[in-house]
């Protein structure tokens, strides 16, 4: 899953990116609201974290574009302590969500995965196909109650693929949301990580539409 993360505090935005790729995003990491209004107008994410004090646009601004242009990705807003009126002009311009700085990483990551889970259509943590289970809180994979033990790519791809099961997943997609914009990205190594999984799952879980991509199903 991939996330634009947008603050312009140097510290804040450092210490928020190493949570977020810890917890197994992509990140996508902006300073200004120019930049990210571009980038999330231009490039899928599955959610954007959006400080609303940035300087040359600001977030208010940006978020109100990508909604009138509509852009739909859910949007984590940041708000300044006490300032009440700028959460309610955020969520009235298509704000999924609110946090109030200071706050937990924890919180911020508990919210995101609620976002995105239901951006999917999806209700649990945890994610099933069958006999595989994946738990977006602590990234532990199981079939038949077993762990299945993954690389960081490997489970970013099933990860995705989790959130879309039953629907066929190009491969230029699965790239555009396992990676972030200044990764060197091969579609090649989709197909690598596809063969893993199948390698280390019941292979017909992942199946191939030729010429489309990949769909996961239940078997
Ligand atoms: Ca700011």
């Amino acid at each position: 899953m991939r996330v634009l993360l947008v603050e312009d505090e140097p510290s804040l935005r450092a210490q928020l990116s190493d949570s977020l790729k810890h917890a197994g995003y992509a990140v996508d990491e902006i300073d200004n609201g120019l930049d990210a209004h571009f980038l999330g107008d231009t490039e899928p994410f599955d959610a954007v974290v959006l400080d609303l004090g940035l300087p040359v646009l600001d977030g208010l601004t940006v978020l109100k574009r990508w909604r009138s242009s509509g852009r739909m990705m859910p949007v984590l807003i940041l708000t300044a302590r006490d300032n009440w009126n700028e959460k309610v002009a955020g969520i009235d311009a298509g704000a999924d969500d609110y946090l109030t700085k200071p706050f937990h990483t924890e919180e911020l990551l508990a919210r995101l995965r609620a976002l995105i889970r239901r951006s999917s259509g999806l209700a649990s943590a945890v994610l099933q196909c069958g006999s595989l289970t994946l738990d977006t809180r602590t990234s532990r994979v199981t079939l038949d109650g077993q762990s299945v033990v993954l690389t960081s790519h490997e489970y970013k791809v099933l990860e995705y693929l989790m959130h879309r099961i039953g629907s066929v997943v190009s491969r230029t997609e699965i790239i555009e949301h396992i990676y972030a914009q200044d990764y060197d990205r091969d579609s090649n190594t989709v197909e690598v990580f596809i063969g893993r999984l199948r390698k280390k799952l019941p292979a017909e879980l992942i199946e191939t539409v030729r010429g489309q991509g990949y769909r996961l199903g239940p078997v």
